[in-house]
């Protein structure tokens, strides 16, 4: 099936945006959530697909996307290995124990690279869970910026005495035109 033509880089969610010759510019946040979303189609775990964009003065720093750590098997219909864990407030939660989040793998990265992250805003496509969201805080990231929430009431309170940002950036509707 021949792809749709656009000018620019071709990004999803240009489409249906063009309304004639003219292609609409992406905002910085569309630009950024939209990579986010295109790296996390490198993801490999079953139980989703997750990419994150690791951002400062509106220039990437770092990437991620779920998946097992380098070298190690991905996970597929076969090795997805699952653990039930219970919250506090007493719902229970199903993780990949192959998996790591797109979140870390973002900020491992970095500092695989010597890439400073300090003072950082990140793109993901669904919020980050607790166990992320406590690493965010400690490196310093002041905005989460996410497309899908997941859990969010689990991270309620930890969101509340950080002050860590979080905001809603959709554009997960216009990646499936
Ligand atoms: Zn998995
Ligand atoms: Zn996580």
């Amino acid at each position: 099936m021949p792809e749709e033509q656009v000018t620019g880089c071709g990004c999803p969610g240009m489409k249906g945006e063009t309304g004639g010759k003219e292609t609409v510019r992406l905002g910085w946040h569309e630009y950024f959530m939209s990579v986010a979303h295109l790296i996390s189609r490198r993801a490999t775990c079953t139980r989703g697909h997750i990419g994150a964009v690791l951002v400062r003065d509106n220039s990437i720093l770092s990437t991620g996307y779920n998946g097992a750590p380098a070298g190690l098997p991905h996970c597929n219909e076969i090795n997805c290995r699952i653990y039930r864990s219970t919250h506090p407030d007493g719902t229970v939660e199903e993780n990949c124990v192959n998996t790591i989040h797109a979140e870390i793998n973002a900020i491992a990265q970095a500092a695989k690279h010597g890439v400073s992250i300090k003072d950082a805003d990140i793109y993901i496509t669904a919020s980050p869970c607790i166990h992320c969201l406590k690493v965010l805080i400690n490196v310093g990231i002041r905005t989460i910026y996410y497309d899908k929430p997941y859990k969010i009431e689990h991270i309620d309170e930890l969101l509340r005495l950080s002050g860590v940002r979080l905001v809603q950036v959709s554009v997960a509707e216009k990646e499936k035109e």
